[in-house]
This record gives C-alpha cells, structure tokens and sequence, in this order.
C-alpha cells in the first residue's frame, strides 16, 4: 500500500558525521603508546609474498600484481597481530577486498554481523564498517573491546535522525510501535520498540501484529517495505546518500545497451530504481541471487566494492560496477586497521543506561529469526 505519511526536516545539511569526538589522526596519545605494541614491519619481502600468497589467490581477480606488494605487508601484520591482542575482524560487504577477503574474520550485513557479535570469544572485537555497526556490537558485547579503525566512520541514515526525535514521533502518534533500521545511534535504537535490517525489515513490521507502525529512518526502505505488507507505514526523511544517487533512467541505459543483463537492487534505492530491477534484496540476499543464479552479466546497484568482494569469489560472472562509494566506509583501511591493533584505537563506548535499552530492540529483533 502508499506511504501514510513522511515526517523529518526537508535538509540535514552537511551533517554526516560519525563519532563526534575522533581523535586527531598519526598522533599517538600517552595512552596508546602505554598499551602499544611495536609497530611490525612494513617491507615487501620473500617471505611476505610466501606467507599472503595463498590471501593474493582470493583477490587476484581485483587487486593487480602492482597493488598487492603495498597490501601484503599490513595483511601479514594484520593477521599476526590479532592473534597477539585476541582480537577478530568483523567487516562489512562494503569494505573493499583487501580487508574483506585478506583480514576479516566474519563479513556479512548487518544483521549477520549483529548476529556474529553476540557470539565472538574473542575480548576485542575491530569493527571494520562504519559507527552505528560498532556501537551495535558494543552494544551486544559490553564486556569487550570494541575497536573501529576510524571513528568519523558515520552514516547519512545515522546522522539523519535523534533519540529525541523519536520520542516527539511518539508524542504525535501515541501507541504506534517503532521500528528502527540498525543504520541508527545506540541514542535511536533506545527509544524504539524494534530494529530491524534490510534482510528483514518486512518480518519485522509484521511481527508487531500492528495496523500502522513508524519506520524510520530510510524513506525509500519504508516505500519497499509498504509496497510489500499491508501494514500502514509512517516514514521518516532520512536516506543513504549512495543508493539515492541512483535513478531508474540509468537502469533503463544498462538494459538498452544490453537487454540480456540482470540488474538487482538494495531498498534503499527511489522505487523508481526498484521498479526497473529484476530483483531487490539486502547485500546479503543480493549475493545469494547471484551465487544461485550465476547470471553470465549482472549491474549490482549498491556500494561498488560488493561488487568487487563478490567478483574476487565468482571470476567467471561479468559484473558491471556503476560506482557509488560509501565515503564513509572507505574511512576504514589496511593501515588504520593495524594502527587500531598496534594502539588499541578508536574504543568504542556506550552509554550504559542507553546500551541497555538499545540492546532490548536489536535482541528482540535477533530472537525473532529463531
Ligand atoms: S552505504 Fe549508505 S547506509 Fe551504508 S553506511 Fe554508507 S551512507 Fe550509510
């Protein structure tokens, strides 16, 4: 059914930012050096090449011979290093190859990072990805370490929205249950009856057994959502800055100039974009399709480096890469990862009485897949 309704400010301005306090960079603190480790060497070496070879095999569909010599000496420290600190990689689809195929530990979407978290041994968890994904996995592991190479890793769904403006939402409409997209602060996740992703976020809705709901804050994901229930949606403004950008007139060029490619789809595109795909899915489902399917050309219309993860693992399907990069994930690279390691940086903290509250709706949400 149509959107009942979509509430927020017409502009949020520049204000995408992640943790507002991130440090200044290359500057270490009396702290870090307290707790560091010697900073392991960086050279290219024989004996780098021999010890990476079998990651450069995984990668070597897209990182080229000439890249690889500056990648392999911080995957080697990398990975050595996590072992030395107990540490494990939790890295999104939309980090670039390097880190997801070469350091990672556990990749996936949100929610199977989210659901991952809950069962890491390890004490310090690195987040590769952006802040609210840190903060869910502080957020279910509260006694660990929680580390993100960069802090200023933030979100335009994220910046789009607070705790308090949840709370006036509630005020307007008085017993219609929130739902909240994990692309929230722990702030937001508080104040809300549920999370939910994209993989998802339809079950969701309709496990509150309500008429209408609120579901913020992705508009576009709440049209798909709509479009899919009979539930009455109530919307907030909020949008990924990467798949608005793309428009159904640039689907409809990839079809004229082939009429044989597949073209699939994130929710968070306009529904005009969704109209033109031959199938809509979270990154998760997305890789699944084209691992079943095994189409021989396919446009995946999300963040560009999935379609590079995802072509290191299947050489012989053709992928067309229109590229919109998340600026906020590519934030996170090889050598801010090993600085994390090395110092112990950027700790992730969450408020204790919030995290609490926060961890009630992503828990409810996990619970609801058993
Ligand atoms: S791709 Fe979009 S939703 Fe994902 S982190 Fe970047 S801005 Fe946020």
């Amino acid at each position: 059914m149509p959107i009942a309704g979509i509430y927020g400010p017409d502009d949020f301005g520049n204000s995408v930012q992640g943790h507002p306090a991130a440090q200044a960079r290359n500057r270490v603190s009396p702290a870090e050096r307290a707790r560091a480790l010697p900073m392991p060497s960086l050279e290219w070496t024989p004996e780098v090449e021999r010890a990476t070879a079998h990651l450069y095999d995984r990668v070597k569909n897209v990182i080229s011979p000439v890249e690889w010599p500056f990648m392999a000496p911080y995957i080697k420290a990398i990975n050595e290093l996590k072992k030395t600190r107990d540490a494990v990689i939790l890295a999104h689809n939309y980090q670039t190859p390097e880190i997801f195929h070469c350091v990672a530990d556990i990749s996936g979407d949100s929610l199977q990072l989210a659901i991952e978290a809950t069962t890491v041994k390890s004490g310090i968890i690195v987040q590769c990805g952006v802040h609210f994904m840190a903060e869910t996995s502080k957020i279910l592991n509260p006694h660990k370490t929680v580390l993100i190479p960069d802090s200023r890793a933030g979100c335009s769904l994220a910046s789009s929205i607070t705790g308090a403006d949840v709370r006036l939402l509630r005020e307007r409409f008085p017993g219609v249950p929130v739902v909240a997209y994990v692309n929230t602060s722990a702030d937001v996740k508080a104040e809300v009856d549920i999370c939910c992703t994209s993989s998802n976020a339809v079950q969701v809705v309709e496990s509150l057994n309500a008429p209408t709901v609120i579901f913020l804050p992705d508009q576009y994901l709440a049209k798909y959502v709509a479009s899919q229930t009979d539930v009455k949606i109530i919307a907030w403004k909020g949008a990924c800055e990467v798949h608005e950008r793309f428009t159904g007139d640039e689907l409809r060029a990839y079809r004229e100039a082939d009429p044989t490619v597949q073209i699939i789809a994130h929710p968070e595109c306009p529904p005009d974009v969704l109209a033109e795909a031959d199938f809509t899915g979270s990154t998760a489902h997305m890789i699944n399709w084209v691992r079943n399917k095994h189409p021989k050309r396919v446009v995946m219309i999300t963040e560009c480096s999935m379609a590079d993860n995802v072509q290191a693992e299947l050489p012989d399907v053709e992928m067309v890469r229109p590229c919109n990069l998340c600026p906020h994930m590519k934030r996170i690279t090889l050598p801010k990862i090993l600085d994390s390691l090395v110092y112990l940086r950027e700790e992730v903290t969450v408020d204790p009485l919030i995290a609490g509250k926060a961890r009630r709706s992503v828990e409810r949400m996990i619970n609801l897949r058993n």
